[in-house]
């Protein structure tokens, strides 16, 4: 502040501006009357000089007067002009005189010096007045003439001196005073000047460092008139504009700082979730409106909503009765339906009350948007409904009881214990547990009571009304608050098929497993039984061989032989089944070619079918050349198949038809022939082990029962399906179906 030049109030500013050109002026006046002194001394010369120089005019006139007198004395009459030219001499004495004193030194000396030149004439003029009476000295008078026209023009000289010396004075003096004047006027000129500048200045400083601030104030003055609240006047200045201006900035702050909370409210009413609304008690007008109230009418400003009827838009419902204005309530909260601007109607939930807002009676209302709730009570009560629907058509019982009674039953737990739904509420459960499991069900259901960890599920049989136990139901129970009191909920499952189901299942499994045990034990047998066998086999062709037996015995060894032969057969095909059915047989894949195989497999049969009068045909797909399969095992399929074909034929021959076929991923082998062929109820026994369709026909035919069956599941076995049609009589055809590329599973 130190450094503002104006620092002052504003009227010590002025009056200092005044004081500098007062000053100023003063200044001047001091100037211009010491110049004037200047002036009037020079003036007062003037008076004395020209009065002097009238006087040495004078002179000059008395001069000339006392010329001519003294020529006139010299020439006419002496004593006449003499008293003539000593008047002119005392006059130019005279006038001398009064010159000597009003004169300076220098003058007065010089007057002196003509006052002694008249002196010295009047005293010639008179000694030659005395002279000339006396007429004897004319030489004398001569010279003293000679010396008076010499005194006298020495006089004039003298005279014409001074004349010219004061008149050059008063010149002088003149030239003097007119230069000061000019002096002083063009001075007083520059001084006015200044003084117009300075003013000028200054009044253009002091104007602009109180207009100024004015200005600003009256800036700020508007902006604050428009609600500006972030204005300062910047106006730091120690005079009354500055402290006015600092009180400004002041009340500016205050009034921001109140203004703030005004807009922390209005931005926590804008926060909040629910709408707000505040209307005019008086005129039921809206006067304001949050943005969370605009967003749900719909509406982009406040100004859009203000001054709508709050009822038009509230509370529509209403025939114009507010709770609050009209029925005098103090507070109202209710579900009431808010229309937006664009006329859709939504459910609210509000809460009115009363309040006094600077002196005026307001209704601020809350409200929330509830649609989603509705929806959510509407989808709640559907869902409702569709459970209850669910929970009466269901097939399982469901029910409630408290304490041991029922609450509610749904119509399939009234089926199973032979009641209606309404006869059922308020009775005991326990009633329909029958007596043998009650213990057991009452004390779960205790214990889970209590708290205990005990299966939520478990079984007993049901007392039907009749005092009957018919079924038995799986419960399944779970602790749920019924109308505020812990109850327990829960279904129960008629199981009783089900329960049948799960015995026969179990002995079917206790079955599958004797099943295995048996082919297990079967496969150890045979494996046991083939050794020996073999040895017995062996020693009797040894036998055979030697020559020296007789026909009876050679005959009785060939019956060994064959039935060792049949034996060992029986013993591979039930080693082969055991094998299969204990899971313990596996496939050695590899790629085959399917023409060789087969032409290998017809090879074995040729001779016996040829015998038969049987004709072999084979129809091979040629697109059909390789595929992955058990070498072994595929041929033994073929085998047994055309061994069977050629074993069943009719006794007058017939034909064995082998086809093969690409379907797809599947290879189609099929062996018709043109045998006796299979009756109807027969076909399923077909591969059934150890099962001969006819006794009289297999004693006729031989065989075990076994081939089939193992047929079948080797051919399970590589993942394909053996499959068998016949008409008896006429001929069968079994057909296989394989995997060309071999199942992941049956490769080693
Ligand atoms: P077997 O070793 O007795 O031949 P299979 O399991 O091979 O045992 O056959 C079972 C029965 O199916 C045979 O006893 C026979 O009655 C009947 N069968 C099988 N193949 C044919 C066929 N091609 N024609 C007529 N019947 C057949």
């Amino acid at each position: 502040m130190s450094g503002k030049p104006f620092n002052l109030s504003i009227g010590k500013r002025i009056l200092l501006g005044f004081s500098i050109i007062i000053l100023l002026y003063i200044g001047a006046t001091l100037y211009g009357y010491i110049q004037m002194q200047d002036l009037r001394v020079h003036s007062q010369q003037v008076i004395p000089l020209s009065s002097q120089i009238s006087e040495l005019q004078e002179i000059g006139i008395s001069l000339e007067s006392l010329e001519k007198n003294v020529d006139k004395f010299f020439t006419v009459a002496y004593s006449e002009n003499l008293e003539k030219a000593n008047k002119d001499i005392d006059d130019l004495q005279g006038i001398i005189r009064s010159l000597e004193n009003n004169s300076d030194n220098n003058s007065r000396a010089r007057f002196k010096e003509m006052e002694g030149i008249f002196c010295e004439i009047r005293e010639d003029i008179n000694y030659l007045a005395n002279l000339q009476q006396n007429r004897m000295n004319a030489k004398e008078i001569n010279e003293k003439r000679i010396l008076v026209y010499g005194l006298i023009n020495n006089a004039k000289k003298k005279h014409r001196e001074l004349l010219s010396e004061t008149t050059h004075q008063l010149n002088a003096n003149v030239l003097d005073q007119e230069r000061i004047i000019l002096a002083f006027n063009t001075q007083l000129l520059g001084l006015g000047f200044v003084i117009l500048i300075l003013g000028t200045v200054m009044s253009i400083i002091i104007s602009s460092s109180i207009s100024h601030p004015i200005k600003k104030l009256r800036t700020v003055t508007r902006e604050i008139a428009h609600g500006n609240l972030n204005v300062k006047t910047g106006i730091q200045s120690n005079d009354e504009i500055g402290q006015l201006a600092s009180a400004f900035d002041k009340m500016t702050e205050e009034l921001q700082k109140t203004t703030i909370s005004k807009r922390t409210l209005q931005t926590m009413l804008d926060s909040m979730p629910y709408g707000i609304i505040m209307i005019g008690m008086d005129d039921k007008k809206i006067l304001k409106a949050n943005l969370a109230a605009l967003g749900m009418m719909g509406y982009g400003y406040e100004e859009e909503i203000a001054g709508l009827i709050c009822n038009k838009v509230l509370c529509p419902a209403e025939d114009g009765k507010c709770p609050i204005i009209d029925l005098k309530q103090k507070v109202d909260k209710s579900e009431k339906i808010l229309i937006t601007k664009d006329g859709r109607r939504i459910p609210i939930l509000k809460s009115v009350v009363c309040v006094n807002l600077a002196g005026r009676e307001v209704l601020l209302e809350a409200f929330l948007d509830i649609s989603e709730r509705k929806q959510a009570e509407e989808a709640l009560r559907q869902s409702e409904e569709k459970h209850r629907m669910l929970i009466e058509n269901i097939q399982d019982g469901v029910f409630i009881i408290q304490d041991g009674v029922l609450q509610f039953v749904n119509e399939a737990f009234a089926r199973m214990v032979g009641y209606t739904v309404e006869e059922l509420t308020g009775r005991e459960f326990r009633e329909f547990i029958a007596p043998e499991d009650m213990e057991m069900v009452l004390d779960r259901y205790h214990r889970r009571l209590a708290g205990e960890n005990v299966a939520r599920e478990y079984e007993f049989r049901v007392l039907y009304r009749d005092g009957i136990t018919r079924i038995i139901v799986n419960m399944n129970v779970g602790l749920i608050d019924y109308r505020g009191m812990v109850a327990s909920m829960g279904t129960i499952k008629d199981i009783t098929e089900l329960k049948r189901a799960d015995e026969i299942r179990i002995e079917n499994q206790n079955l599958a497993y004797a099943s295995r045990a048996k082919s297990e034990f079967l496969a150890n047998m045979s494996h046991e039984l083939r050794t020996p066998l073999n040895s017995i086999l062996g020693f009797s062709e040894l036998i055979k061989m030697n020559s020296s037996l007789d026909e009876k015995s050679l005959h009785h060894l060939d019956n060994v032989i064959t039935s060792g032969k049949f034996l060992l057969n029986l013993i591979n095909d039930i080693l082969d089944l055991s094998k299969v059915e204990s899971g313990k047989m596996e496939l050695v894949i590899e790629k085959i070619n399917v023409p060789s195989l087969i032409d290998g497999t017809l090879i074995l049969i040729k001779e016996k079918a040829s015998k038969q009068k049987i004709q072999l045909k084979n129809e091979l797909d040629p697109s059909l050349l390789f595929m992955e399969a058990d070498n072994q095992r595929f041929k033994q399929i073929m085998f047994n198949l055309l061994s069977n074909a050629v074993k069943f034929s009719k006794p007058e021959g017939g034909t064995i038809t082998i086809t093969a076929k690409k379907e797809g991923d599947m290879a189609k082998f099929s062996v018709s022939d043109t045998g006796i062929g299979i009756r109807e109820e027969d076909m399923k026994k077909l591969f059934t082990e150890f099962e001969q369709l006819d006794s009289g026909i297999t004693k006729k035919y031989g065989g075990s029962g076994l081939g089939l069956a193992i047929t079948k599941r080797l051919v399970e076995l590589h993942g394909g399906s053996l499959t068998a049609e016949s008409k008896y009589g006429e001929g069968s055809t079994f057909t296989v179906t394989l995997p060309i590329i071999a199942n992941k599973e049956t490769r080693i």
